[in-house]
């Protein structure tokens, strides 16, 4: 085991090519790609633009069964994958989100890939990059310190301080910050409330730069950021206090997606990252629509399990940018079919036939799910060392009884060698023109009986829940013409239910909404259910302990 090399290692160790020889692959002339040093560059919104009366590359969606706290490898098998279709002579792209920096020191790491299935730089991926979140905080707080200044100049537009719905935001764990008290300190500071932070990644203005198609779309969608509301109850929005225009001057550069490259010097796009609970958690739209116009197959990852990731990317992304999904991939690991299948954490070293084989339940589940929405599944086992042959064996016949295939992938060992298998059979689907995507409702029901399909179709619920202040406040966005929007329902990754303890594949159990809140600019309703923290905080012993510069200025220490 010694000589395992670590991600940022191997990542170090990278062959670079500049990336302008990386934009060349994709038919980008050097003028229209903008650089960042020699090795990350933002498409130029001209060239975007330029590309409107192409044909559209076949998307690949990469999900995932229901992961364990470590994660189960849906960003490195996103890169293998792609890597692994370059290898046999399809021209592919991939789309994956932008790191959170917060995470980067807490528990989490970073998720630029792993193993010999990375996106590189994967220091400056994980950390500041090209700035966009750093733009998306501007952005946000702007809007923050604009709704204060409106109130301390005379409230024009009568906004109630106390129904202020807009907080502030950082892209830090920083737990201290989750509940303030702004404005203290006297007459000149204004009017004291209560407030408090959230991490940047579940900004709306976040979830907003992922699904605006342009920049007219983006400021017209943060015009109808709903900021508070007044003591009639009727929202105030961005627009009302003239947020919009300046905020989308922060965001212009944001907008364009970056591209990086794979350790094997194939293209990639990295860019925006909302939450996976209370947003929708894919890439931008603007990243994956340009990369279907660059190649002929896009793979791309959605957050979390295939029950919050690939349904939030269908019923959200999909159907709001019209996007048609070729294939999907649900990555399943040994070790988390196991833990669905009752193992401990502490019992994953040993082979355990039966556990893995109950697991699959879970396995199961997603695959149905993902078919359930016209998109033909292929499972990718991705292999740990740890794993026994009986227990891949187990897996690869459980899933043979639900007609497809589990391919064992060796892409985090072997780089695009390990992968040549899945990509092929990746390919045969999305080409067979089997894919008849449609989203699981349709955007007429009712706001209500939208998370209860969900519910009932995806997570096997018996019932949803809610008190009647949440179902009025359902009726009376749909009086006011929010009615036609998809749901975002936040809830745990790690179980169909809300219990995050309860793995597997649970059936009748009931789902309590908590709360319901409108993101009008980014145009979804969500609803959340059980606790779902928008500030993480740090663990005892964070990993930012172990973060340092060597004796030659490089970074050590992050994964
Ligand atoms: P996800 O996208 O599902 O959250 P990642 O792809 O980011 O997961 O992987 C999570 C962590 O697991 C990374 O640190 C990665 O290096 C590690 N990892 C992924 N696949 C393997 C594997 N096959 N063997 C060992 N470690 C792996
Ligand atoms: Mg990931």
């Amino acid at each position: 085991m010694g000589d395992v090399k670590s991600d940022i290692e191997i990542a170090r160790a990278a062959r670079k090519l500049p990336i302008q020889a990386i934009g060349e692959k994709l038919g980008i002339p050097a003028e229209q790609i903008m650089p960042y040093g020699h090795d990350k560059a933002k498409v130029s919104a001209e060239f975007i633009r330029s590309l409107s009366g192409r044909p559209d590359g076949k998307l690949i969606l990469v999900t995932a069964i229901n992961p364990t706290p470590a994660g189960e490898g849906k960003t490195t098998t996103t890169v293998g994958l792609g890597d692994g279709l370059n290898r046999i002579g399809r021209k592919t792209l991939i789309c994956l989100r932008e790191p959170s920096l917060g995470p980067c020191f807490g528990v989490k790491g970073g998720a630029a890939g792993g193993g010999y299935a990375q996106v590189v730089p994967m220091e400056d991926i994980n950390l500041h990059f090209t700035g966009d979140f750093h733009a998306i905080t501007s952005a946000h707080n702007l809007l923050a310190s604009l709704i204060d200044n409106h109130l301390y100049w005379g409230n024009e537009q009568g906004i109630d301080s106390r129904r202020v719905s807009w907080r502030r935001v950082m892209d830090m764990n920083d737990r201290a910050l989750r509940e303030v008290v702004c404005s203290l300190g006297g007459a000149a500071n204004g009017y004291p409330r209560e407030t408090g932070f959230d991490i940047t990644v579940a900004s709306e203005v976040m979830a907003i730069l992922c699904l605006a198609v342009d920049l007219e779309d983006l400021e017209r969608r943060l015009g109808d950021i709903i900021i508070g509301y007044r003591r009639d109850r009727s929202p105030v929005f961005a627009r009302d206090i003239k947020a919009d225009g300046a905020m989308a001057v922060l965001l212009k550069d944001a907008m364009q997606p970056n591209l990086v490259q794979t350790l094997e010097n194939n293209p990639a796009f990295v860019h925006g990252g909302p939450f996976a609970n209370i947003a929708h958690g894919c890439n931008s739209v603007v990243a994956t629509k340009t990369a279907l116009k660059l190649a002929d197959y896009v793979v791309t990852e959605a957050g979390f399990g295939a029950d919050l990731g690939a349904e939030k990317f269908f019923d959200i992304k999909c159907r709001k940018a019209g996007l048609k999904p070729a294939a999907a991939v649900i990555v399943a690991t040994v070790r988390a079919l196991k833990m669905n299948g009752g193992v401990g954490k502490e019992d994953l070293g040993h082979e355990n036939v039966d556990a893995v084989t109950r697991g699959c339940a879970n396995l199961g589940r997603h695959v149905a799910n993902v078919r359930r929405f016209g998109v033909p599944v292929v499972v990718a086992v991705n292999h740990f060392i740890s794993d026994t042959e009986a227990e891949i064996a187990a897996v690869r016949e459980y899933v043979s009884r639900l007609g497809t295939d589990a391919i064992v992938c060796r892409h985090w060992a072997d780089g695009s060698a390990g992968v040549e298998e899945l990509a092929r059979r990746v390919a045969e689907l999305a080409d067979s023109g089997q894919s008849a995507f449609r989203p699981l409702y349709p955007d007429s029901m009712s706001l209500l009986e939208k998370i209860e399909t969900v519910a009932s179709k995806i997570y096997h619920a018996a019932e949803v829940t809610a008190d009647k202040a949440v179902r009025d406040q359902l009726a009376t966005w749909e009086e006011q013409g929010y009615g036609n929007l998809p749901v975002c329902i936040a809830k745990t990754q790690y179980s169909f239910s809300t219990d995050p303890n309860l793995r597997g594949a649970p059936e009748g159990h009931v789902v309590h909404v908590r709360e319901v809140r409108l993101s009008a600019g980014a145009g979804f309703i969500v609803a959340i259910t059980g606790e779902i923290m928008t500030m993480p905080g740090l663990p005892k012993s964070p990993s930012s302990e172990r973060i340092f510069l060597n004796e030659q200025g490089y970074i050590e220490g992050l994964f």
